[in-house]
């Protein structure tokens, strides 16, 4: 076979995320082992999901994770965004999470610091002082 095109491909993402049926998941898989388009989508698809697997392991708490992940499965699918944008989506989602939790961290910090009068936002030398006891 010699195409461009598999209709196959629309399936390798719940092929690796084990959401197909038994049956759905045996035509998948027999089907890779002839199909060139298939396995290098798979491969391409694995080495993405290798690298959000580790970047998560490392900067994602796992409860966020999953509520990101439930967020994200609950939408509806848009197959014209193609396999891989898929991915790329929960991977920004989960990036501007991460973002704006971090950033209410700092804000929340600000607050308490604006609480006990050390006037932080005067700059430097305000924020010098105040590390020195002044
Ligand atoms: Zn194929």
């Amino acid at each position: 076979m010699n195409q461009k095109e598999c209709k196959y491909l629309k399936k390798l993402n719940s092929y690796i995320d084990s959401e197909l049926k038994e049956v759905d998941f045996e035509k998948v898989r027999n089907h890779l082992k002839s199909c060139h388009l298939c396995q290098n989508e798979l491969r391409e698809i694995n080495r993405i999901n290798d690298f959000l697997f580790n970047y998560k392991e490392e900067e994602v708490n796992e409860y966020i994770n999953q509520r990101i992940l439930s967020t994200v499965k609950s939408l509806p699918e848009k197959r014209t965004w193609g396999l891989l944008t898929r991915r790329v989506v929960n991977f920004s989602i989960a990036a501007s999470v991460i973002i704006s939790f971090t950033v209410g961290i700092i804000l929340s910090n600000n607050l308490f610091a604006n609480n006990n009068e050390t006037n932080i936002e005067f700059g430097q030398e305000s924020l010098y002082s105040f590390f020195e006891g002044e």
